[in-house]
């Protein structure tokens, strides 16, 4: 396998670098990004030669940054498009699409994706111990596929995230260390361990690399509605990163001949108790104010100093798109709406993101008839405890017949009165 990856390139002053761990530039401390060569690209890839790979995120190869066959994740991505009619009817819209990374592999969210591409990048420059700073998600996926494929692992949590995203971590065998302070904290402390002890985090030293990761997400969504893009996407932002690499991948997939538009206006959704990107938008203003002590359910996506705020509020607001974000309250509900009309449990970050769509079509600002893709990036299974409390006690009865006809019977008189 060939690459074509050119290097990495300042995206603020667009300096170029060789593909090396680092991630960022050291004239103006810019985040680095990948730089590709897309005419290449355009001319060994196509259609045809895509469809008849396996489905996973790596049938894209061409446009991931790795030099050789993914030896970390390689099974990662192909998850469902799912039409979501019965929640279109509940929400009053006609064309809506659930992206549904709930069902990732191995780990059940989105961050399967990026890892994929940090550890098999980790592993061609030698790393054998890798790390991240995570709120949760990204523990996860960085534990089992480190343990997957033989590396150490380090892992840095706020020590008051969910048990279950705790518990998943240490299962594969990970140092796992609870912090304690804020994501933000987690992560400066980070970028000091990965410079004293050489290691590869991947959301730091390894950042441009994994960032890339998240295209695949959008590249699937294109692919699956047959090569071309929706007219609205709402996705959740933590660090601000994913919102910008879905419409990364839409451009790209147009640049290198594979679909004729890449038009499609990008929406961006937060919890109000941490919204530093939507507070942004709403305010009229290009950069965030950081939110010192976050204060949500939605733990994954708790980052109060986002490292592409401004970037993903660049992305909302060129694409014609909106930010927005909701309280926990709706958060739990969207939770269960989710559930109720489309079958899929899916974490906090997901109802999140199914609210903001909901505030943004009853506000006006994605119009009713036009085609929505709604994406879920977590499993609802790792945060029971934001639905515990909304929901029925468990009915306990008798094995007898009768409590079950007691039970039916007063159930349908309720739906009677
Ligand atoms: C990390 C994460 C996100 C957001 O990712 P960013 O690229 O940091 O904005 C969204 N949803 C879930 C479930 C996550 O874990
Ligand atoms: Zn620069």
């Amino acid at each position: 396998m060939s690459t074509f990856v050119r290097g990495l390139k300042c995206r603020l002053c667009s300096k170029t670098y060789p593909a090396e761990p680092l991630n960022f530039c050291t004239d103006d401390f810019g985040p680095l990004e990948v730089d590709y060569d897309y005419e290449g690209i355009a001319e060994s890839i196509s259609r045809e030669k895509i469809e008849l790979r396996p489905f996973n995120m790596w049938r894209y190869r061409e446009l991931l940054p790795i030099d050789g066959e993914p030896t970390v994740g390689a099974l990662v991505g192909g998850t469902p498009l799912v039409k979501a009619n019965r929640l279109a009817d509940e929400l009053g819209v006609e064309n809506l699409w659930i992206k549904n990374d709930a069902v990732n592999f191995p780990t059940l969210s989105f961050k399967d994706r990026v890892v994929s591409v940090a550890l098999s990048k980790a592993r061609e420059f030698g790393f054998t111990t890798v790390g991240c700073a995570s709120t949760g998600n990204l523990a996860n996926s960085v534990a089992a596929n480190a343990a997957a494929a033989g590396l150490e692992s380090y892992i840095f949590v706020p020590s008051d995230l969910e048990t279950a995203k705790i518990l998943g971590t240490s299962v594969y065998g990970a140092h796992v260390i609870g912090v304690e302070g804020t994501y933000d904290q987690v992560n400066r402390l980070c970028t000091q361990v990965a410079f004293k002890y050489g290691w590869g985090f991947v959301n730091i030293n390894l950042r441009p690399f994994y960032a890339e990761g998240s295209k695949s997400l959008g590249f699937e969504i294109a692919e699956q509605l047959g090569w071309r893009v929706p007219q609205h996407v709402v996705a959740p932002m933590a660090g601000g990163s994913l919102i910008g690499k879905i419409h990364k991948a839409f451009h790209e997939l147009h640049q290198v001949g594979l679909i004729d538009s890449a038009k499609c206006k990008i929406y961006g959704a937060q919890a109000t108790g941490c919204n530093p990107i939507t507070d942004a938008i709403k305010n009229g203003r290009e950069t965030h104010k950081p939110v010192r002590k976050p204060n949500t359910i939605a733990k994954s996506l708790a980052i109060g100093d986002p490292a592409d705020g401004y970037f993903a509020n660049k992305v909302m607001r060129d694409t014609g798109g909106w930010g927005e974000d909701v309280s926990d309250k709706e958060i739990a509900e969207a939770m269960l709406l989710l559930a109720r009309t489309e079958g899929v449990f899916a974490e906090t970050a997901g109802g999140v993101t199914l609210a903001v769509a909901q505030k943004l079509i009853d506000l006006g600002r994605i119009p009713r008839d036009e085609e929505i893709v709604i994406c879920i990036t977590g499993n609802g299974l790792k945060t029971q405890d934001a639905v515990a409390p909304v929901l029925e006690k468990l009915v306990v009865i008798k094995p007898a017949l009768e409590e079950v006809e007691r039970l039916v019977e007063r159930s349908s008189a309720a739906v009677l009165v």
